[in-house]
């Protein structure tokens, strides 16, 4: 195996961190919430169902087949059926997050996704972040419903539920769940206000033209001229 391919046992932990990771963050609670990483074309590794994540060790893991199989010494997530329909439909997806955190599900409790009320919704990849209609958890009627509602996205509310974020890694999917949690405790607090005013997709098309080179540091600004590293020296 090439020195940068994963092992197993590397993406077992990484599983194991995320969920930990989700807690330290505050976006879930208890064994709420789910995580997976894809291992190859046809498989990946979801964490254990109802399990306390600061007991999880490596074995707990179990793998989860494209095609519905499930090995190891533990039954996998209830909600293995969005992880694996989502890694099987969105070959970009390397890391799946689900969680119930606090403000993206009281939103998802009134019905409501995220609309174009701040910018920055345009980080998970439109106008809008979409909240999926209610299911019970774990069945093939809420993947389907998170499959659709995650069209052109990487991530969705799921209503009375919690929310999905993906990524190409476990850092990005994670990142992402942080800032759509921190985008509904926003529109939360907007709402409360009264009136809020949504961007308009002229509007949001151009945050979402800036966001494909957003951070890249390679790139050029024509209104700003490079003066070197050293400072100038400060003026009277
Ligand atoms: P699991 O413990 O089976 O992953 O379930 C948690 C959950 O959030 C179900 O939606
Ligand atoms: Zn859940």
């Amino acid at each position: 195996m090439s020195r940068d391919v994963p092992t197993d046992a590397d993406l077992r932990a990484r599983v194991i961190a995320g969920c930990r990771e989700l807690t330290r963050l505050g976006l879930t609670y208890g064994t709420s919430g789910n995580v997976s990483v894809r291992r190859d074309s046809s498989s990946l590794f979801v964490s254990p169902t109802g399990m306390a994540y600061e007991a999880l060790e490596p074995d707990d893991v179990p793998l989860v087949t494209l095609d519905g199989r499930s090995f190891g010494r533990r039954r996998p997530s209830s909600e293995w059926r969005f992880h694996r329909d989502i890694m099987a439909a969105r070959a970009e997806v390397g890391a799946i997050v689900h969680a119930h955190s606090r403000h993206a599900t009281a939103l998802a409790c009134t019905g409501r996704g995220i609309p174009a009320f701040h910018y920055m919704v345009a980080v998970a990849g439109g106008a809008d972040i979409r909240c999926a209609p209610y299911h019970t958890f774990g069945t093939q009627e809420l993947s389907d419903a998170a499959l659709t509602a995650l069209e052109g996205r990487t991530a969705c509310l799921l209503a009375h539920h919690g929310i999905i974020a993906v990524g190409a890694d476990l850092p990005a999917a994670l990142r992402l769940a942080g800032e759509v949690e921190g985008l509904a405790a926003q529109y939360c607090t907007a709402l409360a206000l009264g009136n809020v005013e949504l961007l308009d997709p002229r509007q949001m098309r151009s945050v979402i033209e800036k966001f494909r080179t957003y951070g890249r540091q390679d790139l050029t600004d024509p209104a700003l001229r490079a003066g070197g590293e050293d400072l100038p020296s400060r003026g009277a």
